[in-house]
């Protein structure tokens, strides 16, 4: 079975009153379990509306999505969140990290709103410090550190609370070459490892 399915998806922006704009139109996706793939389109060729459709964020026009084997538009919208909370990472051009924050505590905010135990955060923080090369800016402000290290933090924040599925649109849009060539090494290096199923944590911890 697909973990994640788009059957026959159509978005359409606007409304009749305004100019509508197909942005998406019949399109079929499906990705196993362990797949790595890489959607590339010009600007405005659809690639962030696809994204959000299947991450949930937004809603087809038309079509389905479905996600280990249950259609998503059939769930209401507090299962979806907490269903996006678990199962999902992402990682965005802009990094979308909070700025109040340090790096740590942005990296551990998928497991404080899961009301994770603090052991298991140390635990899971250290382990994720050490594989993406954290520790040296771990107890610093955001403002305080470069963009390929902002990068590096969202990463580590999208995959902390072991998701089903991480999603990245552009993760290397706002980057220069060395930064963005780290940054996709760092995502392929983590799909490569499947760092969580060999490091033996037990899933129902946080859960
Ligand atoms: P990409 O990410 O490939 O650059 P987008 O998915 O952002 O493309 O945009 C696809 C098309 O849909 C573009 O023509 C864009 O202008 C339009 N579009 C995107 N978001 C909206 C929106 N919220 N309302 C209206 N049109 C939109
Ligand atoms: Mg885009």
């Amino acid at each position: 079975m697909p973990l994640l399915k788009a059957d026959n998806l159509s978005k359409i922006y606007g409304s009749k009153r305004t100019a509508s704009h197909q942005a998406l139109s019949h399109f079929h996706l499906n990705v196993e379990p362990g797949e790595f793939i890489g959607i590339m389109g010009p600007s405005g060729s659809g690639k962030t509306t696809l994204l959000n459709l299947l991450s949930t964020i937004d809603k087809p026009t038309s079509g389905k999505v479905i996600i280990n084997g249950t259609s998503i538009t059939s769930l209401s919208k507090n299962k979806l969140a907490a269903f996006r909370l678990r199962e999902m990472g992402f990682v965005f051009q802009d990094f979308n990290l909070l700025p109040t924050l340090t790096v740590k505590e942005n990296i551990l905010l998928p497991l404080t709103l899961e009301k994770c135990k603090i052991s298991e955060m140390k635990k899971r923080l250290e382990h994720v410090a050490k594989i993406l090369s954290l520790d040296s800016f771990l107890h610093k402000r955001i403002h305080e550190i470069s963009g390929g290290q902002m990068q590096r933090a969202a990463i580590a924040r999208a995959v902390i609370h072991e998701p089903a599925v991480i999603f990245a649109d552009e993760p290397t849009g706002n980057l220069d070459s060395a930064s963005s060539l780290q940054v996709m090494q760092t995502l392929q290096m983590l799909h490569e490892k499947k760092t969580y199923d060999t490091h033996g944590y037990t899933r129902s911890i946080c859960r």
